[in-house]
């Protein structure tokens, strides 16, 4: 046996079936990753959009490192060192308000739910719409937020109290709209949904009519936050400023972390006791977290994702003129979806075997999402594999 076949057999027998994973990876580093056979891949899916410094970026793992000999953990009830400036951090690049920390991004869009529903119930608001396709995440109240039926079978009855509209059509939004509207939360670029990133218009519109209205706009970024579109959040790319967004994937640099940003309107909407996570804002994932956002910022990466992603759109768009099975190409910076008309699943299986890890998302995307660090021979090196493998 293959020491990838001993793991995964470890695996099917001992961990529950959420995921159906295939290759079994030990190490990393940069746009690179290792199988437990020594085999290498080109990692255009960075964990799902978590790696956005690339595998074990030595700043990162420093940071982890030196907080590790110092401190591991104390919880919420004492102030450490690394959470309160990640905050101070996080306000100067988002909305300049205060932030709840968190673990995971399902539990960054649970805050800003409860947010939602404690700052509205004064005026008997309670409602969040959310849109069609959408996700934001597998607890019970963000299964519900996400606009996809299959994510909800089995588990009914659902979280009341969402209302669904359709993405990119303000007038659907409009209507689904009630007295008792607190909030709307959406995605300015729909991940799991397909890389679909909202239209200028719809995210304008949806701001206007929000404040108008005393509702509140929430943007969910766990998925484009971080860098990856280019700007810090993906709303920057929108002239808009929303009341409240989450993030959390990419902002570990691999160690959990999930963050919930408020304006300083809506920062002290949670007293003591209303809500807590026991590892929120832990001092070793905030350590991370300031070092990710440290380079982003002092290697210009934002910068690199507009121009990398440019470059591998483009090199997509030559690619489509040869591949029948390439329907469109759309993203913003490095979270870019490969539109096929065939079936995406067993396509990225072929990139995998062929040496290139992408993701497939909705039914027939492929989704690359490459560090912010990816050189441009790496860039060339993945589209000469899709060009080898793509039909
Ligand atoms: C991944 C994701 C989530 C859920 O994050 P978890 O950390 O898996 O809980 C929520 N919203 C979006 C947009 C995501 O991509």
């Amino acid at each position: 046996m293959t020491a990838t076949l001993d793991l995964k057999a470890l695996h099917d027998r001992w961990v529950m079936p959420t995921y159906a994973p295939s290759l079994a990876l030990v190490s990393g580093k940069g746009t690179r990753v290792v199988d437990a056979d020594g085999k290498s891949y080109l990692d255009f899916g960075s964990g799902i959009a978590v790696n956005n410094l690339g595998h074990c970026h030595p700043a990162v793992v420093d940071a982890i490192r030196r907080q590790t000999e110092k401190l591991l953990h104390v919880s919420n009830l004492f102030v450490n060192e690394n959470q309160p400036r990640l905050a101070r951090r996080i306000a100067s690049i988002g909305l300049g308000g205060k932030v709840f920390f968190c673990n995971s991004g399902a539990e960054a869009n649970e805050a800003l739910i409860k947010l939602a529903r404690l700052h509205g119930a004064p005026s008997g608001r309670f409602e969040i719409i959310t849109m069609r396709n959408s996700f934001h995440g597998r607890t019970l109240a963000t299964m519900t937020a996400t606009g996809q039926t299959k994510y909800q079978k089995g588990f009914e009855p659902l979280v009341p109290g969402f209302v669904y509209a359709d993405f990119n059509d303000f007038d659907s939004v409009r209507a689904a709209a009630t007295l008792r509207t607190a909030a709307v939360l959406v995605e300015a670029v729909q991940g799991e949904g397909g890389i679909l990133p909202a239209s200028f218009t719809f995210m304008q519109a949806l701001r206007q009519w929000t404040a108008e209205n005393g509702i509140l706009l929430l943007i969910d970024e766990v998925q484009a936050g971080i860098g990856r579109t280019g700007a810090w959040f993906a709303w920057q790319h929108y002239g808009i400023r929303p009341d409240g967004f989450s993030m959390a994937k990419a902002l570990g640099g691999g160690l959990p972390i999930g963050a919930a940003a408020v304006t300083p309107e809506l920062s002290d909407t949670f007293s003591p006791g209303k809500h807590a996570s026991t590892f929120g804002g832990n001092p070793v994932a905030t350590a991370a977290a300031l070092a990710v956002l440290d380079t982003i910022e002092k290697d210009r990466l934002l910068d690199r994702a507009t121009t990398a992603g440019i470059a591998i759109m483009d090199a997509l768009h030559a690619l489509a003129s040869c591949h029948a099975c390439i329907e469109t190409v759309r993203g913003i910076g490095l979270m870019i979806g490969l539109v096929l008309n065939i079936p995406a699943a067993p396509v990225a299986a072929a990139l995998r075997d062929a040496g290139l890890l992408v993701i497939p998302t909705g039914e027939r995307v492929l989704r690359l999402v490459p560090p912010l660090t990816v050189t441009d021979a790496e860039i060339a090196e993945a589209i000469a594999i899709l060009d080898r493998v793509l039909p």
